[in-house]
Formats: C-alpha cells, sequence, structure tokens
C-alpha cells in the first residue's frame, strides 16, 4: 500500500497528527503496535488544561528536595536504582526550571496551550464527541492558608499575562460546590476555562473513527521495522508492505524506538503515574475534577468511576509497576471524599514522556527531509494533541503554522 504519510504511534498525539494531515487533503497510515490510545493517552486525568501555561518545573528549593529525597510523598516518587541512569536527564529538567529560563520556556510554551480548548473544540464536533466533554474547568482544594494565598497570587499572575480566568472559593463556597468533600479545607480555586474528557481513550477512538472517516488508516505493526527507500520510507505491518513520502514520529515514551537508530539524541526521561477508580459511596457525588493540592493526586469524576491519579514517578520506563503512591493517595483521598471500593483489578500506569527543557519536540528531523517529529508532551499531551497536529500537517504542507514551531524545534537537543 502506498500513502502520502505513515504516522508512528497512536496515542492522543498520533491520532490527532494523522485527524489533521487527513483533514488537509493528505493520505495517511496510522500505525501502532497496540489498539489506538491504550498507552499512556489510556488512563490520564482527562484535562485539556487551558490554564497549563506554566510547565512542571524541577523543584528549586533546597528544603523541598530534601523533604522529596526521603521518598515517602505522594506527589513525587523515584526508584533509587534508576537514578545512575536518569540523573543527566533530572539534573538538565533542574537546569531548565531555574526561575529565568523556565520563564522564558512559559513564554515560548503559551502560544500552544492557548490553543488548547480551541483546536480540541473543533475536532470534538467534527467527530460527534461532544457527550465525552463536560466544560466547567477544574478545582484546587486547600489545606492551608498559606497554599491557598500563593496559588490565589499564582492565579491573578496567570490572568494578567495570559487572560486566564479563575474562581476563589472560600471553605463555604468549596463545600457547596462539594458537599461530600470533607471539612480538611480552608478554600479552592476554580480554573474557569478548561475542559475535562469523561473517558480520555473514547475522545482518542472518537478522533480516530474521524480519521477514518476522512479516508485514513489504521494498521498494526512495530515501529522498528521502519527503513528508508530511495523515495522515502517502507514498513512491514500486519496488513502488509507500506510505502510512503513521508514518517511522523509520534510513540510517546517509545520515540527514541525510531529517533535513535536515525542517529538523534533527546535525552528524554519518562514521569510514570497511576490510576485506579472508585464508585462512591451510595448517595454521593464528586462533581468536579479536583486535586488536593497539597498532597499532590487527583480526583476525576469520570464514566468509569471516580479516577484517582498520581503525580510523577522517576523510574526506568520500563521497570515495573510499584504503585506506592497510588496506595498512600488512597489512604488519604478517603478521609476526603466517601470513596466505595476499587473498580479496576490492579493499578493502571503510563509513562508521561518528558523532554528536560519542559517543551515537546514538533517540527522537521534535522538530518532527513521527510522525517516529522511530535512527541515528548509530558503533563500535557492530551490538553496538546490538536493543536500539536495542526501546526505539524501545516509545517508539512508548507504553509505557516498557526503557532510558529521554532521553539519547539529538533535542533534544540540536535544541533
Ligand atoms: C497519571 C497521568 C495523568 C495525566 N493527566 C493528563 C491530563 O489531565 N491532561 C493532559 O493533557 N495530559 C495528561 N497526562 C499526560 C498525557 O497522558 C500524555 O502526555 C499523552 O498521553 C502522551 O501521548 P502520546 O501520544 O505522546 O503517547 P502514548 O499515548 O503513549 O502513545 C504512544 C503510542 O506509541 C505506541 N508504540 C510504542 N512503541 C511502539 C512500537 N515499537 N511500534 C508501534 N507502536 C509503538 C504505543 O503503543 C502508544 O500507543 C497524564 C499522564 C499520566 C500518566
Amino acid at each position: 500500500m502506498a500513502a502520502d504519510v505513515i504516522v508512528l504511534g497512536a496515542g492522543i498525539i498520533g491520532v490527532s497528527v494523522a485527524v489533521q494531515l487527513a483533514r488537509r487533503g493528505k493520505s495517511v497510515v496510522l500505525l501502532d503496535r497496540r489498539g489506538p490510545g491504550e498507552e499512556t493517552s489510556f488512563g490520564n486525568a482527562g484535562l485539556i488544561q487551558r490554564e497549563g501555561v506554566v510547565p512542571y518545573g524541577f523543584p528549586q528549593d533546597l528544603g523541598l528536595l530534601a523533604r522529596y529525597s526521603l521518598n515517602n510523598r505522594i506527589d513525587a516518587h523515584y526508584h533509587m536504582a534508576a537514578m545512575p541512569k536518569i540523573a543527566p536527564f533530572l539534573a538538565r529538567y533542574w537546569y531548565h526550571s531555574q526561575p529565568a529560563r523556565h520563564a522564558a520556556i512559559s513564554r515560548s510554551y503559551a502560544p500552544l496551550i492557548e490553543h488548547s480548548v480551541t483546536e480540541h473544540s473543533i475536532l470534538i464536533d467534527e467527530a460527534k464527541a461532544g457527550d465525552l466533554i463536560v466544560k466547567n474547568g477544574w478545582m484546587e482544594a486547600y489545606r492551608t492558608e498559606a497554599k491557598r494565598d500563593d496559588d490565589f497570587a499564582f492565579a491573578e499572575r496567570l490572568a494578567r499575562d495570559h487572560g486566564i480566568s479563575h474562581t476563589k472559593l472560600t471553605q463555604q463556597e468549596l463545600a457547596q460546590a462539594e458537599p461530600h468533600l470533607s471539612h480538611d479545607f480552608v478554600g479552592g480555586l476554580k480554573w474557569d476555562d478548561p475542559w475535562s474528557v469523561l473517558d480520555p481513550h473514547s475522545l482518542t477512538m472518537a478522533y480516530l473513527r474521524l480519521f477514518e472517516s476522512l479516508g485514513g488508516t489504521f494498521v498494526k505493526g512495530d515501529a522498528a521495522a521502519l527503513s528508508q527507500t530511495p523515495t522515502g520510507w517502507k514498513i512491514q505491518t500486519e496488513n502488509g508492505l507500506i510505502e510512503a513520502e513521508s514518517v511522523v514520529v509520534a510513540l510517546g515514551p517509545w520515540s527514541d524506538t525510531v529517533t535513535t537508530r536515525l542517529g538523534y539524541r533527546f535525552l528524554m526521561g519518562v514521569k510514570r503515574g497511576y490510576h485506579m477508580h472508585y464508585a462512591p459511596q451510595d448517595g454521593t457525588k464528586l462533581n468536579n475534577w479536583l486535586i488536593d493540592a497539597e498532597r499532590g493526586y487527583f480526583l476525576a469524576p469520570m464514566k468509569k468511576g471516580i479516577r484517582l491519579t498520581t503525580g510523577a514517578e522517576f523510574a526506568d520506563r520500563d521497570a515495573p509497576k510499584s504503585p506506592v503512591q497510588l496506595y498512600r493517595a488512597e489512604r488519604v483521598a478517603r478521609t476526603i471524599f466517601p470513596l466505595g471500593g476499587r473498580l479496576d483489578a490492579e493499578p493502571w500506569m503510563g509513562a508521561r514522556p518528558c523532554t528536560p527543557d519542559m517543551m515537546p519536540v514538533i517540527g522537521i528531523a534535522p538530518r532527513h527531509k521527510s522525517l516529522w517529529f511530535a512527541f515528548g508532551h509530558a503533563h500535557h499531551g492530551l490538553t496538546l494533541g490538536p493543536i500539536t497536529g495542526r501546526i505539524l500537517a501545516e509545517a508539512m504542507l508548507g504553509e505557516t503554522p498557526a503557532v510558529p514551531i521554532a521553539p519547539y524545534a529538533a535542533e534544540r537537543f540536535n544541533p
């Protein structure tokens, strides 16, 4: 089979790239070794984070780092044995998180985030997936006045600099919004602009169906089988040999499967995360996507139940699951909300694909004229799928991307 483009990886990023290319008239084959959206994109917290203009930096406060080093927290956990391997990534991540650099990165990152909800909105309409979306922002609940006031000040900065809307909630207002939440909280903050997704996997599948309705084809195969031809690329798949002029690598945390063989180095790391679903106890309801801000875990009222998601685990991507954060979080979550029984046989785990400078890689490969990259979306892959697909497709077609893509170029790691 011949196509214009092969997209490797059918997570939310690969599906979004494929659909944006197909919408622009390209013939596209989308390839994955599993079903679409079954890896990292399957189990996230479901937020389209329009407020997320400042990427999550590596802590700079030595006191906080010392507390993290005890390795007993909910929001972060690490595997000691993985440290020698991941230390170079962590060192660069720390370097890029220093205040002046972090501020510059945020300025480059914010334009992508600005298009997150609007670009999803277009695909949600075309995919007729509106029933999966809740347009009601999300909430932070605070145990201390100090954290609440810090975050209020941060929200005011985002309102001033980026036009992000928020609502400050008193203890009473939080209790009204969430009548079954415990009284451990002194107040809350509602980010008004984000949307949330009742089942992230179903949204990826809705975008996949849109892609197929536009003539695109999904096939199963191993991206490691990719090779160059005199005119482009070829790959053996379960549907036979596919040849195409161009290839897009959208393999999320596995992007090195292809990039390393082709001579590129990205110093990527992963932040692994877990989820588990719970039934609410009889007669109770969680109304909002909500973070227990000082503890660092999330509760999301999804289709499959209340999804508890965890923060960052620094570990080897392929190491066995170690869901200690999930169990710690569950113990605390049960004290703030009447969670019922676990609904999954075992915790789900995904690996957020992270670059050390907190921005994704989007654009052409420096030394191959028909090889394109779209990976490294860390905490915001769901948020940024459609806009990533749009600007990559525009660049591939020789158009001016809706957001200038120079800040996301692969050259920053491969000069
Ligand atoms: C707990 C948690 C909560 C999160 N919450 C949010 C949130 O609320 N909002 C948000 O925006 N983001 C969130 N994220 C981040 C988001 O889920 C990721 O950024 C996103 O899913 C990355 O998508 P991707 O398509 O790059 O990667 P993936 O979804 O991992 O897709 C990569 C694909 O490549 C395929 N693949 C790998 N190797 C091969 C191979 N050799 N051959 C063929 N195919 C291969 C895989 O099967 C997979 O389908 C969260 C992540 C976690 C873990």
